[in-house]
């Protein structure tokens, strides 16, 4: 954790995001309510994922790499849409990305299986997404159903990931049904849970009233201790009940670009998209960098106040980069691209769509 706090530090003081987040597909089998990626305003005015162009095959996989050689993210996290509807290139992707030392995670419903050759790979997190107890998973993210995720997973270690809504936090001990559960599965390896964040004005039964955030996070506090495969830390517990207020607040968003699936369109002001009710943000990863923000450091002052000199710093070596550097090559700050990062020879051109079958 403290070498890749420092790692991500030394990525900011030389101008550059530490995390490359990418709308890997626009195609989804699924339609869950409250999805944030088919919002309305996801991309700005009335343009949603479904909107952008997209690329596939040896395009997508080589495109990828440019991004990652321009970025130099330490973290890369490929989102959607479905991932697995491009499990070829990410196969392709996530090994070579893997050798250079770069973390990765695919965030997916595993509404299709895994494939069974990323349980191989180092430094790759396989986030399932799972919205409760089965009844209300199962209605909600049809044809991604209990059955299929738990079968689709087998070999794997994953992390389930919950984003608590209204609906379900209205129930007394359904979180604990929950944690207990999940725990029980041998492919868990952690469960996080986030709170279901709105957009500006909206109105859902998705959204939590003030009481329920305060009781999700008093029924977590009361469950860590009690399941490991929990990951609840006190301090990003407090960030859900005061999260960041705004995007220039959020210590998340300053250090992540989002791109949607055309590789070109930024996805802002983070990876929720649309405009965000960050009085309300319940993203489990900006509650973690939120916390890291508030703690004091030995030398007396918060690591948020040293966060942000950082991001200062690093705004003014990015500006002079740019600047002797128009076309955005970098050779003389940056280490030359590894040859594992250059893209595989064209294959044969096929589609390399995988047709997700709603009976499988
Ligand atoms: S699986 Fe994800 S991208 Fe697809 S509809 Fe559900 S929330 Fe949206
Ligand atoms: S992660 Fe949360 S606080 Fe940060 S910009 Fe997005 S919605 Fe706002």
């Amino acid at each position: 954790m403290r070498k890749s706090v420092l790692n991500s530090w030394g990525r900011i003081l030389t101008g550059r995001n530490p995390i490359l987040s990418i709308e890997i597909t626009r195609e989804c089998p699924l339609a869950c309510p409250g999805c944030y990626a088919y919002a309305p305003r996801h991309l700005g005015d009335d343009v949603t994922l479904r909107d952008v162009s997209e690329l596939r095959g040896p395009a997508l996989v080589q495109r990828v790499f440019q991004l990652v050689r321009l970025h130099r993210p330490l973290h890369v996290a490929f989102v959607g849409g479905e991932p697995l509807v491009r499990r070829r290139e990410l196969s392709e992707i996530l090994p070579h990305l893997s050798a250079q030392g770069i973390d990765t995670q695919v965030v997916t419903s595993a509404v299709g299986p895994v494939p069974p050759e990323w349980a191989e790979v180092k430094r790759l997190r396989v986030s399932v997404s799972v919205d409760g107890l089965q009844p209300e998973h199962d209605e909600r993210r049809k044809p991604a159903t209990y059955d299929r995720i738990l079968k689709h997973i087998e070999g794997h270690r994953v992390t389930i990931h919950c984003t608590v809504t209204g609906q379900q936090a209205g129930r007394p001990g359904y979180l604990e049904e929950f944690v207990r559960f999940w725990s029980a599965v041998p492919e868990t390896k952690h469960i996080w849970i986030s709170l279901y964040t709105p957009q500006l004005g909206e109105t859902s039964k998705e959204r939590l009233s003030v009481e329920q955030r305060r009781q999700v996070v008093a029924d977590l506090r009361q469950l860590r201790g009690r399941f490991p495969k929990l990951a609840a830390h006190p301090a990003v517990l407090e960030s859900h009940l005061n999260p960041p207020g705004s995007p220039a607040r959020c210590k998340f968003a300053q250090v992540s670009t989002c791109l949607s699936a055309d590789l070109e369109t930024p996805v802002t002001p983070c990876q929720i998209g649309g405009s965000p009710d960050c009085t309300e943000c319940g993203c489990y990863a900006a509650a973690g960098f939120e916390a890291i923000g508030r703690h004091r450091l030995p030398i007396g002052i918060r690591a948020g106040a040293l966060f942000d000199w950082s991001l200062r710093v690093g705004a003014v070596v990015r500006r002079l980069r740019e600047a002797a550097h128009p076309d955005g090559r970098d050779d003389s700050l940056e280490p030359r691209p590894d040859p594992a990062l250059q893209p595989a020879p064209a294959d044969s051109g096929r589609s390399q769509r995988l047709t997700l079958s709603r009976d499988p």
